[in-house]
Parts: C-alpha cells; sequence; structure tokens
C-alpha cells in the first residue's frame, strides 16, 4: 500500500483561520487517507539557495508574512520534527547535496494547510525547500527520489498555488477568474488526468497563459515533487478545486 501524495493549493495565508470550502476539503482529506507516519512538506515560502532540510525536533512555527491580523501571529503549530528522517533524505536524494538546517521551522505554507488537514499537530513534520537556482526538472527528479517514502506511509506534501497571480488579485469575493487562469489549469488538469506528468516540466510551453498563471516558479514548484511520486496506473483526483479572487488556483491534487 503506497500513502497517498497531496499537492494543496494554500492560497490566502488567513484561510489559516478560516472555515470555508477549501478548509472544509483540506479537513476531509486528513480524514479520507491513511495517517501518515511522518510528512515531509516541500512549501513555495521556503526558496532559497540550496536543497535543505529542517532538522530541528521541535520545528518553531514562522509568521513569514505581513499585514495579517494579530490573531494570525499567534497561531502555533506544535508538531514536533524528525531528525531522522531529515538525515536519511541525504542518502535518498544523493547525490544533490542536502543540508541539515536548524533556523527554518514551519512556514505558512505548511502549517496554514495542516492546521486543518491534521489539526491536532501529533505527526512529525521536516520541511524540504526549493533550491531557487535549479530548472524545473531538478525538482521533478527529487520528487521521484522521494517516492520510495511512500512505502513507508510517509505523507509527501507539496503546498504552493497551481496559479499565483498576486498583482491580478482582487480581495472581492465572487470574483470571476481570468480566461488565461481557466485554461491553464484546464490544459494542466489534462496533461496529469492522461498520466502525462512529466509534461508538467514544460509548463513554460503553455505560452503567454503560463507567464501570466506562473510569474515566478515558487508556488508551482511544490506540484513537481507531487507529481513525480506517481506510479503507473495509480488515480489522480483533485478533491479541493477553485479559483480565489480571480487569480489564485486553490486546486488540491490527490495522488493515490
Ligand atoms: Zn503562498
Amino acid at each position: 500500500m503506497l500513502q497517498p501524495t497531496i499537492y494543496v493549493g494554500h492560497g490566502n495565508p488567513m484561510f489559516a483561520l478560516a472555515e470555508n470550502s477549501y478548509t472544509a476539503g483540506w479537513r476531509r482529506l486528513g480524514e479520507e487517507i491513511p495517517k501518515p507516519k511522518a510528512i515531509v512538506s516541500v512549501s513555495a515560502h521556503w526558496f532559497v539557495s540550496g536543497t535543505r532540510v529542517t532538522v530541528n525536533p521541535f520545528p518553531k512555527t514562522i509568521h513569514d508574512f505581513g499585514g495579517f491580523p494579530k490573531q494570525l501571529y499567534e497561531v502555533q503549530y506544535a508538531a514536533p520534527g524528525d531528525p531522522d528522517l531529515a538525515r536519511r533524505l541525504q542518502s535518498l536524494l544523493a547525490p544533490v547535496p542536502v543540508m541539515m538546517d536548524e533556523s527554518w521551522g514551519l512556514d505558512h505554507g505548511t502549517w496554514s494547510v495542516l492546521r486543518h488537514l491534521y489539526p491536532d499537530a501529533d505527526i512529525p513534520v521536516i520541511q524540504l525547500s526549493i533550491d531557487e537556482r535549479q530548472p524545473a526538472y531538478f525538482h521533478f527528479e527529487l520528487g521521484q527520489r522521494l517516492a520510495p517514502l511512500r512505502t513507508e506511509g510517509i505523507l509527501i506534501l507539496g503546498s504552493g498555488n497551481l496559479i499565483h497571480n498576486l498583482s491580478r488579485y482582487t480581495w472581492e469575493q465572487q470574483t470571476e477568474p481570468f480566461n488565461w487562469a481557466v485554461r491553464f489549469e484546464t490544459n494542466i488538469k489534462s496533461m496529469m488526468s492522461s498520466g502525462d506528468l512529466k509534461s508538467l516540466i514544460q509548463y513554460e510551453g503553455l505560452g503567454q497563459d503560463a507567464a501570466l498563471s506562473v510569474p515566478t516558479p515558487d508556488h508551482y514548484l511544490p506540484l513537481l515533487y507531487v507529481a513525480a511520486t506517481w506510479q503507473q496506473g495509480e488515480r489522480i483526483t483533485f478533491p479541493v478545486e477553485g479559483i480565489d479572487g480571480g487569480s489564485i488556483s486553490m486546486l488540491t491534487v490527490r495522488i493515490g
């Protein structure tokens, strides 16, 4: 039995505190899939020079945003770390050098979602950074090397947004999604549904739609880590869908 893997569109940081159709979907997903033994989270918000992994046994909750209500800064997600698993990633991802990192913890890409998926915070969590210097295929290959962890009941979680254009985002509710966003999401979903996961690496081939949907790669790349764990014949489903504020895709992808 392979542990399912999940890419979550985390969206607005305030969703950490919200109860809406997205957070209800995350909660349901947490109840549906087998409870993991540990979680390896690849968050859009740890986009740095190099591949790093959090090794702290008690990772801190990082409030990596500005201008939000005080309540959001008070959130703590006190899940333990897993230093042994962190060290194992060094051999698993070889020959890519993996740095043991004691300064990072859990950023809001991770905890704003896990708070709903696993409200008890009783599953060990480590974060793996995204090396900002590397091309898309590099991240897909790292995902392939993480895939064997699925046989041990470890959840590989990607957190970003398939479409993440803040300059076009509107805070008004009921905003119609932009046409380019709908087209991009439809194209990416059909690649996945047809089992053509490697094509996700070439998302820039979708031209102007891709340029508007993925103005910077940080929120897209966590999808590649998750997509790369797909095994021939496995189901791919989209348990949460929606485009928030016209230009943020809330699509969740479940593999297995
Ligand atoms: Zn984000």
